[in-house]
């Protein structure tokens, strides 16, 4: 029997008007307006493609949005000085610095540079470190979105056997960390492949729940899936022939509970996630109690 759908775009649409209904209150009531502000540097198409969606996704909910798009040669000092004004600036409530960044300039040292509090990516080691050991902070937004889209469509993650393939700071290992955490949406048994894994197969079919996050596609066959599985997939690889994902999605299907497609499964989530995190920094900045 093929497998429903775990269809991102539908769930997104619904977290965007559980969102719209915040940020109406948090105008009436405290006269605030969640800001987010991107930095873009350079002209990578893909990079404007995505800063563009982003600030699309903040005019539909009513958000402020300010783009800070600099040209290619700016150096790391003036970068740094401009993540320093958006620290300081009361409209900004998230701070997102479009990856990858000029090879000139220190990624890691700009991203340190954002005040944990409006690190709405979560890729702040503060926020990475307080995510690992559970306490409430920014989650990075595709694995919050995985998250969501578990819970959402009731996929049961209290002792199932998750089989995570990917174990990149985005992706791999946050989920992988979300899903062990004593809480709603986790307590799960992780495993994690990656490109040193023996035999991946035989992990992979063990998995209740295999989220694929590899960046190449068909990684996963249908004989590497257990019958009735539910598989995520993370990967969006631009083919000829369209947009795939890291999954056989035709063959998969036919044998997972649950798939995601692509396009349409974990990527609405990613930008829908951003915002929620916006919303809840200018919510911490009021000093308005945050679900995180
Ligand atoms: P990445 O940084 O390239 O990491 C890929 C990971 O997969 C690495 O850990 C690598 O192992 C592992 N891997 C690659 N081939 C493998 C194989 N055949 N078997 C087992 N492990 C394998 O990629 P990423 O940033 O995590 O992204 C992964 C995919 O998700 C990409 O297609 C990306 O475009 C997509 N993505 C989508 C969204 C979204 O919003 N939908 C967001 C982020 C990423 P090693 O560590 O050993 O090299």
């Amino acid at each position: 029997m093929a497998a429903t759908l775990i269809k991102g775009s539908e769930i997104s649409k619904q977290i965007k008007e559980e969102l719209k209904k915040e940020i109406a209150l948090l105008k009436e009531k405290y006269n605030i307006v969640p800001g987010l502000t991107t930095v873009l540097v350079g002209q990578d198409e893909a990079s404007k493609v995505y800063v563009g969606a982003k600030e699309k996704a903040c005019k539909e909910l009513v958000m402020y949005s300010e783009r800070n798009d600099i040209p290619a040669d700016t150096t790391e000092a003036d970068l740094l000085a401009l993540i320093d004004r958006l620290n300081n600036d009361n409209k900004i409530h998230g701070i997102l610095v479009q990856l990858p960044l000029p090879k000139h300039i220190n990624a890691a040292k700009v991203l340190y540079a954002i005040d944990p509090n409006k690190d709405v990516d979560g890729f702040h080691p503060v926020n990475v470190g307080k995510m690992i050991i559970g306490e409430p902070c920014f989650l990075p937004c595709t694995p919050h979105g995985i998250l969501e889209l578990l819970i959402r469509s009731g996929v049961e993650t209290n002792g199932a056997e998750v089989v995570v393939v990917g174990r990149s700071n985005i992706v791999g290992k946050p989920i992988a960390n979300m899903l062990i955490q004593k809480r709603k949406g986790g307590n799960a048994t992780v495993t994690v492949c990656h490109t040193g894994t023996k035999d991946i197969a035989s992990h992979t079919r063990r998995a209740d729940i295999l989220i694929v996050a590899a960046g190449k596609p068909k990684t996963i066959t249908a004989d590497m899936v257990k019958e009735g599985a539910v598989v995520i997939d993370v990967g969006v690889n631009r083919l000829e022939t369209g947009l795939v994902g890291d999954v056989d999605f035709e063959t998969v299907k036919e044998k997972a509970k649950a798939i995601t497609p692509v396009p349409g499964g974990v990527g609405p989530m990613t930008i829908t996630m951003l915002m929620y995190n916006t919303v809840q920094a200018a919510k911490m900045a009021a000093g308005i109690k945050v679900e995180l």
